[in-house]
């Protein structure tokens, strides 16, 4: 059984004090043991959020980190310094990243073992546009992202620690929901993929989220599809919609 993961990816929102101010108010309503909330606010934000999540059922999460270990790379962030944070999950490959600063499965997997040798879990978006999906490529484009995202990562870390996000690109921000049919019918393709390349017993455990336009009245429909293990939030996150999406039940 698959524990269900539900992210609330607040991009670039919130100074400090409103992320504060915000996660003060709605932390007493997620006690849920028996689903992984994690929140990935901006990188200004995770060390106050850090203090204040602590041994609290929402777990901190990053939505960017470098791939290269330390030193001169003006603007980026370490998985040492994530870590120093107690940060457990890091967004990789959002599709803000791949199209508006051109991040390639390359560098999506590179990000991806970085943050796996420090132990840390990343959550790997893959997601196809609408002309791709129109011009029936959708299989392909996923197919690609979710191979190359994965190349050379264990399956133990596949199994146990790495988190997929399908997020088509179309759905994202636009209040276009993809219906719980074309969410399952991808998240099903990706852990057939998985399975191709890893085992069925990697694929079986393997947690993937749907992302897009997730909110609290298609939340419930959304989370019980059977390869459907959690959601990847964004507008929804900033709201107390987040607390009614984490309560889908
Ligand atoms: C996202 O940014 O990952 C996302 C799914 O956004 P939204 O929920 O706003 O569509």
């Amino acid at each position: 059984m698959r524990k269900k993961i539900i992210t609330g990816n607040w991009k670039m929102n919130y100074t400090v004090n409103e992320a504060e101010a915000f996660i003060t108010s709605i932390l007493e309503s997620i006690n849920t043991t028996e689903i992984d909330v994690v929140i990935c606010p901006n990188f200004t934000a995770l060390d106050r959020l850090s203090n204040l999540l602590d041994n609290k059922n929402v777990k901190l999460g990053a939505q960017n980190v470098s791939y290269e270990t330390k030193g001169a790379y003006t603007g980026e962030t370490s998985v040492d310094m994530l870590y120093a944070l107690d940060v457990e999950y890091c967004i990789v490959g959002h599709s803000e990243r791949r199209q508006i600063l051109n991040e390639t499965n390359e560098i999506v997997n590179l990000k991806a073992k970085k943050l796996l040798a420090k132990g840390i879990n990343p959550i790997i978006c893959v997601g196809e546009t609408l002309t791709e999906r129109n011009e029936n490529k959708l299989y392909d484009v996923i197919s690609n992202q979710v191979k190359n995202g994965l190349k050379d990562i264990s399956s133990e870390d596949v199994k146990t620690k790495v988190v997929m996000a399908y997020e088509p690109i179309w759905a994202i921000g636009t209040g276009v929901t993809a219906t719980t049919e074309q969410a399952e019918d991808m998240c099903k393709y990706i852990r057939n993929i998985v399975c191709e390349i890893y085992s069925e017993s990697v694929a079986n455990n393997l947690r993937i989220q749907y992302g897009g336009s997730v909110n609290p009245k298609n939340a419930n429909e959304i989370l019980n599809m059977e390869n459907i293990d959690g959601a990847l939030v964004g507008g929804a996150s900033l709201t107390n919609d987040f607390v009614a999406i984490v309560n889908y039940q």
